[in-house]
């Protein structure tokens, strides 16, 4: 029995993340249309009415676009924390009763084989998580859109075989850029997201654990180029020892497709 993961979205146009084992299929977001989500979950050998969960890490649109709407087709049982469930509601349309499950971040749980723990992160949502899966011995986790990491996140990942980690954009494409000054703030800020820099020098503290995969997540489709994640955070690794490829696998996730598929196990 393995655990897998694959990222079928990531970015800031929409994320969507699949983590799963023989028994037990779980979305972690579903901020792209159902209807491409669906067709990503396919070219993984997974359908729709096998969902036996939707977590949602914060309300932001590009995390929650088709929540409702999985759910309701596929009868699907949707986890947040309180206060992402007040600022989601009125989003993401009625879901049934049943449906509504509300976790406390400080305590794990289970979704069939699988067990989830939440971390909070800091970004400007209404109560934003991480989340760590655990499967026999083996712990996945997804950590995007955070504005900096500290001491708990890089505790809370640093155990893991395979982690997701957020590589937002590069700090110059980002000044240069088009986006008014507002917007620049809030992505720089503390709540914002993490530069390609910032993600390698997190990078560095995570891997001090067992971690050997790494996904780089969440780029800006006007502030960042894959290439450029991929070579500031190897560039940041190698300058401190670490042997890319050997060491660790440094490898992307996709705005319009899906990752490579992982079996961790
Ligand atoms: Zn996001
Ligand atoms: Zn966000």
């Amino acid at each position: 029995m393995d655990f897998r993961v694959c990222s079928l979205f990531s970015g800031s146009s929409g994320n969507a993340t699949y983590i799963g084992t023989e028994k037990t299929h779980i979305l972690v977001d579903a901020g792209v249309s159902m209807k491409n989500i669906i067709a990503g979950l396919k070219q993984i050998g997974v359908e729709g009415r096998e969902l036996n969960g939707i977590l949602v890490t914060h309300e932001h649109s590009d995390h929650i676009k088709s929540v409702g709407a999985i759910s309701r087709k596929f009868d699907v049982p949707v986890y947040a924390n309180k206060e992402t469930w007040e600022a989601m509601e009125s989003q993401i349309g009625a879901i049934a009763a049943k449906n509504q499950r509300i976790f406390d971040n400080s305590m794990d749980f289970y979704i069939q084989d699988i067990n989830v723990q939440p971390y909070e992160i800091p970004h400007d949502a209404a109560d934003p998580v991480g989340f760590s899966f655990y499967f026999q011995n083996k712990k996945i986790s997804i950590t995007t859109d955070l504005g900096h990491t500290n001491n708990k996140i890089i505790k809370a990942v640093m155990d893991s075989d395979l982690v997701i980690l957020e590589a937002n954009h590069d700090i110059d494409m980002l000044m240069a850029g088009p986006y008014p000054i507002y917007l620049k703030k809030r992505i720089l800020g503390k709540k914002g997201h993490l530069s390609n820099v910032d993600s390698g020098n997190a990078l560095l503290e995570m891997i001090k654990g067992k971690v050997t995969h790494v996904l780089l997540a969440h780029l800006s489709k006007e502030n960042n180029y894959p290439q450029l994640a991929y070579q500031t955070v190897v560039e940041i690794l190698e300058n401190n020892g670490v042997k890319v490829g050997r060491d660790v696998l440094v490898d992307m996730t996709y705005r319009d497709r899906a990752s490579n598929f992982y079996h961790i196990g």
